[in-house]
């Protein structure tokens, strides 16, 4: 049985120090000690000003669309996963889909202003696998027509952007570090901001709105997270460089392994500081696809369709984007975690080729 994925756990004995403070001082969660050690941590890293460790991924995202107060339609991209855009619908907007690039896969910055209406209040972009928007078009068009901009970066945990950490961009960041993220704290996220009184505001929304035990500054809902989660993140970064070199080995391999096979993978030759999150390959067609799949998930190989449906095509969406389409409809993501061994990747990329090699018989009408 080979997953997808698999979340990375440190030696449980380094774990096990932190809980060992945790009983001692009997502080479980809100603002402890070690989610505030978290945040000093990740900004030193990421090499970032402000930041706050929140519960999800998710929560991040609403977070960030609750600060910047927006209402009506929220410009995105309708190949992310899917809690880009239920975030936005589930905060009361409208999620008006622009196309992607058919190489970077994220959004087409050249779509967008077609797409602005006088109740465009955002523009909401993934980078997807860890692939920068192009940011700079990106804020251009932001600027001209007033809008906010915030980048789900999800996969995009140390991704730099001209010399910057990619969460420097836009006017909220979000991140994820689910236990299946290149960096996780078992369930977690975190808002990134250059402004001040947007942390400010977030600090607040992350907690009730509790200004004091007994005031409150607005509307607030729980997102904080807990001491046990911070101190798994804690654990994991001294881990990352290991990771992330593994990762970008196990990719380069599977290109020289697959070479020979007829599909394509997005060019991340040069994004800085690339994290290697996904390993995805972008089959002929959908049919190719479908028997790849199928042979590996018969010998317990969990190659998995991210991201497939498009964003688009949800029973509570609409939005017409041919290249997204196409793309989730041929997009297939590897096994790729840091115990993957290259015998694995050798039998993965093996029965990949003989499928390929092997095509169907056609039926003859
Ligand atoms: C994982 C993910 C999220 C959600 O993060 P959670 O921490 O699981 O809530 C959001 N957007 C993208 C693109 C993701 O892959």
């Amino acid at each position: 049985m080979i997953p997808v994925t698999k979340p990375f756990l440190p030696p449980k004995a380094e774990y096990d120090k932190y809980l060992d403070g945790i009983w001692e001082r009997n502080w479980l969660t809100n603002n402890g000690p070690l989610v505030n050690e978290l945040e000093l941590k990740l900004k030193e890293y990421l090499d970032i000003n402000h930041m706050l460790f929140v519960s999800n991924g998710t929560i991040a995202l609403q977070i960030a669309i609750k600060a910047l107060e927006l209402q009506g339609e929220i410009i995105t991209t309708p190949f992310s996963y899917v809690a880009t855009t239920s975030s936005i619908v589930w905060e009361g907007c409208t999620p008006v889909y622009v196309d992607i690039l058919p190489e970077l896969l994220t959004i087409d910055p050249a779509k967008i202003e077609a797409a602005i209406t006088p109740n465009t209040s955002a523009i909401l972009a993934t980078h997807i696998y860890g692939i920068p928007c192009d940011v700079e078009a990106i804020a251009e068009i932001a600027k001209k027509h007033k809008l906010k901009v915030i980048y789900d970066g999800a996969h995009a945990f140390g991704v730099k952007v001209k010399g910057k950490s990619i969460f420097d961009y836009g006017d909220i960041s979000t991140c994820s570090f689910h236990a299946t993220k290149v960096f996780h704290t078992v369930e977690g996220g975190g808002v990134f901001t250059k402004d001040p009184e947007l942390l400010k505001k977030m600090a607040y929304l992350r907690n009730f709105g509790h200004d004091g035990f007994e005031n409150f500054n607005g509307v607030g809902i729980n997102a904080k997270n807990s001491e046990f989660h911070a101190a798994m993140g804690l654990v994991n970064i001294p881990h990352l460089p290991q990771i992330l070199a593994k990762r970008e080995a196990q990719c380069q391999l599977y290109k020289e392994l697959l070479s020979d096979l007829n599909v394509s993978f997005p060019d991340t030759r040069n994004i800085e500081a690339y994290n290697h999150c996904y390993f995805p390959v972008l089959f002929e067609d959908e049919a190719a696809l479908l028997r790849s799949m199928k042979l590996l998930a018969d010998i317990g190989i969990g190659a998995r369709r991210y991201f497939y449906p498009g964003l688009n095509t949800l029973d509570y969406t609409v939005g017409c984007t041919p290249v997204s389409d196409q793309i989730a409809a041929r997009v297939l993501c590897l096994p790729l975690y840091h115990t993957l061994s290259s015998e694995e990747q050798g039998m993965i990329s093996r029965l990949l080729l003989r499928v390929q090699n092997n095509p169907p018989a056609r039926v003859k009408g």
